[in-house]
Parts: structure tokens; C-alpha cells; sequence
């Protein structure tokens, strides 16, 4: 091919130059990357939860199964395999008096940071990762974020909650424990709203779920990673990140708040086998990952909720700072194709 490509996203108004001609080979990424610090106490580590703020919830097993609860004053609960606490230092911060709840823009232009900003520790072990942790117990990583979506979600002033994943110092981590968090915010983000508007513009013009469509398009495609019953796992032909690819569940549903017990395992087998695969290609890249979904009742029948995994192997620099164009050095056919190879779902 005499030119490198230009794709546009599925939704977005977002191009890419797909770079054929210079393409790299996925695992020319893969390198020696120094391990983080882990010099000082970590704050997540169970016998530290003195170090943070009261938990909002905690997992503690019993005999029967798993016992919810929470810190409160001066009590920690020892012994749990899930922590959800406040970040010491929000972006958003809930409302401190219910006045402050009714108007959150204060001029078009101008308001409060109104919302949650949570830290959910993802296991007692250190180092438990999703690429590493034992299904089960992200399976209770799944049911933590679906517990805190839901109470969160009710909040009348929240219209949007970003759950993330930060994993590694260069993708943002500060502390190297296992952890995700959770963001509210008073109006939908730019990004989710424009693939919201994109849906529904869908939704409108043929009555069926462009993300539906996707998943039968892309399960046969060059850009299909693997799949089971119930998600598929593929790069999507516009990605801006080198090796980014999606998990989208195969049931139409606009969030997983009504994940069944059996799609809740299958999710949690998913993301470890998709991790996995990542980690194993590239020798554990920093990367970070997003849950889009709506949260909208409206948004039920169009949107269609997605995990976003972005591994962070390259620099953005002059000109996708400038443009919001981006330049991406492997194709996400290349991609998948390697993918494919280290993926065991
Ligand atoms: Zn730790
Ligand atoms: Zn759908
Ligand atoms: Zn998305």
C-alpha cells in the first residue's frame, strides 16, 4: 500500500493515521521496565488500613459466603478481600450541603466539582493484578464495582461514574498495589457523551445497537481476539493506542448492573485472560483501562456498555497534543494477530 490509512472511530469524531508502511511489530514494545519502588509502606497492604480514611465497604468472608460492611470512627475491619475507601486527595467531592447539590454549574462556564472519587483496593495480595489474581477473587473485584455503581449512580447530582484502572508508574499509578477507581461526575464526560449521541443517532436512524452490529461484525474480522458465551474480545480498526483493545459483553445492556452470577464469572475470567495476554505479549506494559456505560435509563436500548483497555507504549506528543489526531505505529489487525497467539480464554 503507497500510503498509510486514515480511520475514523466507530462513533467519534476522532481520526487516526494507522501507519502501514513503518509499521512496528507488537513485540518490539516488550522491553525491561524497572520495577516500581516499593521502598515505603504501602497504604493499601492489609495491617495499614489506619494509613486511609474509613472504608465505604468491605468484603469479609465468612463461612456462608461474603459479609458486606464498612469502617466506621476509629474501627478498621481486619481480614477483608475487598477495600473501597475515599481518595485522600478527590477530584470530585460529594456535596457538603444539600444546597450545593441543586445547582452544580454556577454559569455556563463555571462550577463545583460535585461527585465521588473512590479507590477500590482489588485484593489483600500486593501484587494481584487482574493479568494475575485467581478468577474468584475478581469476580469480588466485579461485584465491588457493581455495588458502587449502583449506590453512586442514585445520587440525583451524578450523571456519569468512570470506573479506571491505572497500572504502572508511567500509566498513572501512584501506589503499586492492586487497585481501580471510580469517578463521579455531575454531567456526562465528552467522550462517553459523544458515543452516546453517536448510539443513539444509530438507534435512531436503523432501531438496532451499533455495538451489537459491531460485535458480529468484528467476531469474524482479522481484528477478533478471542471470545466465550457470553463477551468478545477484539481491537477496534480505529484504535489510537498501540495493542489497545475492547471486551464487550454479547447481551445488550447499557451498564452491568445486572450482571447474572454466571456473566460475572465469565466477565472476571475475561479481563484475566485478556490481561494475561497483554502482559505476556509485551512483558507487563504500563496501561490503563475504562468501563463506558450509561447510567441513563434512557440510554438502555442504544448504548451498550464496553471495557476500554489502553496500553500505554507510545508518546503522545506535538502534533496529537495540537490536533487530537493521533499516530499509531501497529495496526490493530497486527494487533489481534498477536494477541490471538498468547490469549487463552
Ligand atoms: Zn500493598
Ligand atoms: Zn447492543
Ligand atoms: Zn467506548
Amino acid at each position: 500500500m503507497p500510503y498509510n490509512e486514515l480511520r475514523k472511530d466507530y462513533l467519534l469524531n476522532r481520526w487516526v493515521v494507522i501507519a502501514t508502511e513503518r509499521g512496528r511489530r507488537p513485540t518490539d514494545f516488550a522491553k525491561n521496565r524497572n520495577t516500581q519502588a516499593t521502598t515505603t509502606t504501602c497504604p493499601l497492604c492489609p495491617g495499614n488500613e489506619h494509613m486511609t480514611p474509613p472504608a465505604l465497604l468491605v468484603y469479609l468472608p465468612e463461612a456462608e459466603g461474603i459479609r458486606k460492611d464498612k469502617d466506621q470512627g476509629e474501627l478498621r475491619h481486619k481480614n477483608w478481600l475487598i477495600r473501597v475507601i475515599p481518595n485522600l486527595y478527590p477530584a470530585f467531592s460529594p456535596p457538603k450541603d444539600p444546597a450545593d447539590q441543586e445547582q452544580i454549574m454556577k454559569t455556563p462556564n463555571f462550577g463545583y466539582a460535585i461527585g465521588h472519587h473512590e479507590v477500590l483496593v482489588e485484593s489483600p495480595n500486593h501484587n494481584d493484578h487482574p493479568a494475575e489474581a485467581k478468577p474468584t477473587q475478581l469476580v469480588h473485584l466485579v461485584n465491588a464495582y457493581k455495588d458502587r455503581l449502583n449506590e453512586i449512580a442514585a445520587k440525583p447530582y451524578v450523571k456519569y461514574v468512570q470506573i479506571f484502572r491505572n497500572n504502572g508508574l508511567e500509566a498513572g499509578a501512584s501506589l503499586s498495589h492492586a487497585h481501580s477507581q471510580l469517578i463521579a461526575t455531575p454531567f456526562v464526560p465528552r467522550i462517553i457523551a459523544e458515543e452516546q449521541e453517536a448510539s443513539k443517532n444509530n438507534w435512531n436512524q436503523h432501531e438496532k445497537c451499533i455495538f451489537c452490529d459491531l460485535i458480529q461484525k468484528e467476531k469474524t474480522g482479522p481484528r477478533f481476539i478471542a471470545d466465550n458465551e457470553y463477551f468478545i474480545v477484539f481491537a477496534p480498526y480505529a484504535s489510537v493506542h498501540p495493542l489497545e483493545f475492547w471486551i464487550i459483553p454479547k447481551r445488550h445492556a447499557a451498564n452491568f448492573l445486572d450482571l447474572t452470577q454466571t456473566e460475572t464469572e465469565s466477565f472476571a475470567k475475561t479481563l484475566k485472560a485478556s490481561m494475561k495476554a497483554l502482559k505476556d505479549l509485551v512483558n507487563d506494559p504500563p496501561y490503563n483501562y475504562g468501563i463506558h456505560l450509561a447510567i441513563d435509563k434512557n440510554a438502555e436500548d442504544y448504548y451498550h456498555w464496553h471495557v476500554e483497555v489502553y496500553p500505554q507504549l507510545a508518546i503522545w506528543a506535538g502534533f496529537e497534543k495540537s490536533t487530537g489526531m493521533y499516530i499509531n505505529t501497529v495496526t490493530p489487525e497486527n494487533a489481534a494477530s498477536e494477541m490471538r497467539k498468547t490469549i487463552s480464554l
